[in-house]
């Protein structure tokens, strides 16, 4: 058997997957069987290249688990970047062991294309095999590299949430991996010690559906080593093109995973009241922290914090954002809440309740992506709203779509006619500025101004455009 130069690091990278003798995953069956009927075979497999044997993770056309690694076409596979492909393996030496070429199915033409890890390593392949001789054609070829790619990524991603499962639990990655007994059909936790302690483990299979409970419980683990910084976003008064204030935007930094955006954990720790308002507090304590220090108090400018739609019905919240104030020192009008649609929604009267109290104190409160949810501006008007944010959604395209304009002019004349200033967000480019301007929109903010930054990035950036 001839082995790939690095064949040592390949093997030390393929366990470091994970996946071996794991049970089947849909996500993989699924992209198995397309590249079957794409490519118009009766079998498709991903498989792993193991130091002496092919494992199948997904075996479509197929009932064995894993075959010897010697006669394995994938074997040639994973020694090439591109297509391994034969068109007639009957006679051809190589595989007269293969016991898949033998024996039933009797395959007689292969076509596979290795399966890269990030750090490069072919750990197995996506094949697909018929028994009868014959080549895939371009479109197939193409189409099975897309699909390889795919495979390749939901290793990876499977991978990354067992670095973050042990993350959470404090042990080693490969003890988050059930043994194989344990079975696909495990859908419930069940615990063992760890180093001496009680814990849980989850099955391999359900990594994806309880990386949420994994993620809840490094979250609270991330406020308490304060691993959430907060970035700022310029906002800028179209009619004079001067800086208004920042948006503050919440950054996890991960210390194994990096960089992680909202998107991917605002929704999981909104699912937990105590720890999207620790969140919260922390961003706004962040910024008011920053706001004095930069003097941006100084020059009037204001900053704006996101709320989740959750807070609006914690009666406790006002109170928190006063006391926070108070220990700043911070003039209430120059904060900015925002608040999306959705919010007010789900208990109008007790989100009413909450706002009038904010309201009191001095805030400005600002509705965020609006024109996304269902509300109109008429039954928004019974709120104590300053600024209505028009969502991306409506301004990216006002260029090419008359009847995004049209919904903006007349969204900006009718928060006006209600005493309300607009800000149009995800501005990307300098017509759409201009055309907001000619519209009579209030303010913008998006990428053609700047994109978020970190404070000290900010400072400089503040220096260049708008001068103390
Ligand atoms: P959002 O409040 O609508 O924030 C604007 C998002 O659009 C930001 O994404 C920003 O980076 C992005 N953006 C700004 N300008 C442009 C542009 O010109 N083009 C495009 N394509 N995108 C632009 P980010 O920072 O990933 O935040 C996503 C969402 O996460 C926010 O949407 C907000 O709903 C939520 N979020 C962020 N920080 C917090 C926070 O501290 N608390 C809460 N509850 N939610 C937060
Ligand atoms: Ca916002
Ligand atoms: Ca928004």
């Amino acid at each position: 058997m001839v082995l790939p130069n690095d064949e040592c690091e390949r093997i030390e990278a393929l366990r470091r997957c994970h996946i071996l003798d794991t049970a089947p995953e849909d996500v993989f069956d699924e992209l198995a069987l397309l590249a079957a009927q794409i490519c118009r075979t009766p079998i498709a497999l991903i498989t792993l290249v193991d130091a002496k044997r092919e494992w199948f993770k997904s075996k479509f056309g197929l009932t064995v688990d894993e075959i010897p690694r010697e006669s394995s076409f994938c074997a040639y596979t994973i020694q090439r970047p591109g297509l391994f492909a034969i068109r007639d393996a009957l006679g051809d030496g190589r595989f007269s062991n293969n016991p898949l070429v033998v024996a039933e199915p009797k395959i007689r033409s292969y076509a596979g294309v290795p399966l890269i890890t990030s750090e490069g390593f072919a750990v197995g392949t996506l094949c697909v095999m018929s028994t009868v001789p014959k080549l895939l054609s371009k479109c197939q070829i193409r189409a099975l590299e897309i699909l390889g790619r795919q495979v390749s990524r939901w290793i990876a991603l499977r991978c990354r949430a067992a670095r973050m499962e042990a993350a959470v639990v404090g042990r080693d990655v490969s003890s988050t991996i059930l043994k194989p007994e344990v079975g696909h059909a495990s859908q419930a936790n069940y615990t063992e010690t760890i180093n001496g302690k009680p814990g849980t483990v989850y099955a391999t299979e359900n990594l994806f559906a309880s990386s949420r409970a994994f993620l809840l419980r490094r979250l609270a683990l991330g406020l308490l080593r304060d691993e959430f910084s907060v970035h700022f976003q310029p906002k800028i008064e179209l009619a004079s093109r001067q800086v208004t204030g920042f948006e503050a935007l919440v950054r996890w930094v991960h210390p194994e995973l990096g960089l992680i955006l909202p998107g991917e954990f605002i929704p999981v720790a909104e699912e937990e009241p105590s720890h999207i308002e620790s969140l919260t507090l922390c961003v706004l304590k962040q910024t008011l922290q920053r706001a004095c220090a930069y003097g941006w108090v100084e020059r009037g400018l204001h900053v704006a914090v996101n709320l989740s739609a959750r807070s609006l019905q914690d009666g406790r919240l006002p109170g928190l954002i006063m006391a926070i104030l108070e220990t700043w020192n911070f003039p209430a009008h120059l904060l900015v809440l925002e608040i999306t649609e959705s919010a007010f929604m789900s208990d109008f009267s007790r989100a009413r309740a909450t706002l009038n109290r904010l309201r009191a104190i001095g805030v400005m409160l600002s509705v965020d992506d609006y024109g996304t949810g269902y509300s109109s501006l008429a039954y928004l008007k019974e709120l104590p709203l300053q600024e209505l944010k028009i969502d991306r959604a409506f301004v990216t395209n006002i260029q090419r779509r008359e009847r995004d304009l049209a919904i903006v002019r007349a969204t900006v004349e009718l928060a006006h006619q209600l005493g309300m200033t607009v800000v149009a967000e995800g501005v990307e480019d300098m017509a759409t500025l201009e055309t907001l301007d000619g519209i009579g929109c209030d303010g913008a903010q998006g990428y053609a101004i700047a994109r978020p930054m970190g404070t000290e990035e900010l400072a400089v950036w503040l220096e260049t455009h708008c001068p103390a």
